[in-house]
């Protein structure tokens, strides 16, 4: 039993070396307070959709991005919603850029979607306050670092109710911000296993070989198709090479109980260190 507890400890104590706190303390922070109740589960359309993109824009102007807000609208069920996308830019003065996105809305009180009923504050800390979260945290890592690639990072809104936030940046892409060499999405990244199972699916075989050769994570390729359902659908579609990262559908997807006391904080970080050293490998 002490030989097991020694090698627990040296074990855990070489991944919390590497292990960034701030990083890891950053990304626990932004997804307690997106998947807290005074957000009331970030509805599409909401005042509460509003303050999350506000929280964003924030964060990204606190690390060196420019913001810009995309308002749009659009019809759901025989209701008009108005929503925003929350863009955050760095122009290099290149001809690629990294796109780096994730979803920001969930499902506000489960009045649509809901696998669980409506009338509840749906949180929705791992959809996607988790994705969020790791999206911010590698766009504060990578903007001094990253010098040869324009960094184009952007919350969605208005992903539960049909992609339409981003289906609306894709139809609506700035000629600076092409050409993208790589758009990758996040989408619920915050319920890895015991095995440390990270899930991928990506347009390119060459991606598929540089994700494999990450060492924090056992990255799987999705068996489920994913990248043409998420957020990735657009860019995919258009020949970008797109890359979707999750740790997969879990109990409580899409029910109130998705909630932050059941995010794997080890995990977020595992991704985000693999991730970060992946990206500035292959994008610096
Ligand atoms: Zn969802």
């Amino acid at each position: 039993m002490r030989a097991l507890t020694f090698f627990l400890f040296i074990t855990s104590s070489v991944f919390a070396q590497e292990m960034d706190s701030s990083a890891y303390l950053n990304m626990k922070s932004i997804v307690e307070y997106l998947a807290s109740d005074s957000l009331k589960g970030r509805g599409t359309g909401s005042v509460e959709e509003q303050t999350a993109a506000e929280y964003i824009s924030a964060s990204l102007k606190k690390s060196g991005y420019k913001v810009k807000k995309q308002k749009f609208s659009f019809v759901y069920d025989s209701l008009n919603y108005k929503s925003q996308n929350i863009i955050g830019f760095v122009n290099n003065r290149k001809d690629s850029t990294l796109l780096i996105t994730a979803h920001y809305d969930h499902l506000g009180m489960g009045d649509y979607m809901s696998l669980s009923g409506p009338g509840v504050i749906h949180n929705g800390a791992d959809d996607n306050a988790s994705g969020v979260a790791l999206m911010l945290q590698l766009a504060d890592d990578l903007v001094d670092s990253v010098q040869n690639y324009n960094l184009l990072i952007v919350g969605y809104a208005a992903h539960e109710l049909g992609l339409f936030g981003s289906h609306y940046f894709s139809e609506n892409l700035c000629p600076k911000y092409t050409e993208i060499v790589l758009a990758i999405n996040f989408d619920m990244v915050g319920r890895m296993d015991k095995e440390r199972h990270g899930y991928f699916q990506s347009s390119d075989v060459n991606l598929n070989a540089l994700i494999s050769n990450t060492e924090r994570v056992k990255w799987t390729k999705s068996v489920k198709e994913r990248l043409s359902k998420l957020d990735s659908k657009w860019f995919l579609e258009s020949g970008v090479p797109s890359l979707t990262i999750s740790t997969g559908i879990h109990l409580d997807y899409h029910k109130y109980s998705d909630d932050v006391q059941y995010i794997n904080w080890d995990g977020i970080e595992r991704i985000h260190v693999d991730l970060k050293k992946w990206l500035l490998n292959s994008f610096r």
